[in-house]
């Protein structure tokens, strides 16, 4: 892991036992941040919050793809909505030096989100390992549809609300079975943060078997569940489901995109996990286990 020194220092040992580390946080560096996001200022948030750890888990996306990402040759057109920059990885890398310097008693891991990871294989794989990450999140935020790569949300329209969840959830399940590149699912419901206003709210239990099914696939590889603080909470049933499934480990992830969202709702996603018999890990860095 991280080869900043971490420090028997106050806010190390205030964050043991309250908070847990966010394993998803945003700098200037992903591509869909605007000029108020800051490396330093996220830092700065998470001492003052008295987190043990942030990582910096960058968007990593992809609008073309080489010959050894599986989406080549499948005749998928990319999604032109999400057109990401490239991410610099060399500036992101030195910010992260400097934040360490700059922060001893916080841990600062590097890391990224890759979006569509089943997809984009290859050329997720080059920079993820290239640059030995320390926190890899996988995230489904666009999917294939009518021979296109589109944003999720894009698809409350073009079926039924229910239906898109439950697209949503089955190419969720390719994505776990088709990418051994992350370590955490990010956002596992992530349409639901779109979904339509209006008489009937979203509901978890509608869709129990397509979370368990998610849940299930997950947790026979080993890897961690993310609880989002930035997408509407998970109830404690999800976080049983997830248990239930054979699911020994949780992250904590606020998916802040400004500093000031470092963190954000921990409390009470913790209130969530403790409720559904997770605790604090090893360490104040590790995820929360059975
Ligand atoms: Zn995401
Ligand atoms: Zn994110």
């Amino acid at each position: 892991m991280g080869s900043n020194p971490i420090g028997p220092t106050e806010s190390v040992r205030a964050g043991y036992g309250t908070l847990p580390a966010d394993n998803h946080v945003h700098s200037q560096w992903s591509h869909d941040t605007g000029p108020r996001a800051s490396m330093t200022a996220a830092c700065a948030r998470a001492v003052e919050l008295g987190l043990p750890a942030v990582a910096f888990t960058e968007h990593l996306d992809f609008t073309e793809w080489g010959p050894g990402d599986p989406i080549s040759g499948t005749g998928i057109t990319p999604n032109d909505q999400w057109g990401p920059r490239p991410f610099d990885v060399d500036g992101y890398l030195s910010s992260v030096d400097e934040c360490r310097g700059r922060f001893p008693s916080l841990r600062i891991l590097s890391g990224a989100e890759a979006g569509e990871p089943h997809l984009f294989a290859a050329s997720a794989g080059a920079i993820v390992r290239g640059n030995a990450f320390e926190r890899v999140l996988g995230s489904l935020h666009a999917v294939p549809y009518k021979g296109r790569l589109v944003a999720a949300d894009a698809l409350f329209g073009e079926m039924s609300d229910d239906a898109v969840m439950r697209y949503y959830f089955a190419e969720l399940v390719d994505l776990i079975e088709g990418s051994d590149l992350f370590q955490v699912l990010a956002h596992l419901d992530f349409p639901r943060r779109y979904w339509p206003k209006g008489a009937h709210l979203y509901r978890e239990e509608p869709f129990e078997d397509e979370y368990r099914a998610v849940l299930r696939a997950l947790a026979s590889t080993g890897r961690v569940l993310e609880v989002n603080t930035k997408s509407p909470l998970a109830s404690v049933d999800q976080i049983r489901w997830w248990r239930e499934e054979g699911g020994t480990a949780v992250s904590f992830g606020s998916d802040a995109h400004l500093p000031r969202r470092v963190g954000d709702r921990f409390k009470l996603a913790v209130d969530v996990v403790e409720a559904a018999g997770f605790k604090a890990g090893r360490d104040p860095f590790d995820f929360w286990r059975v």
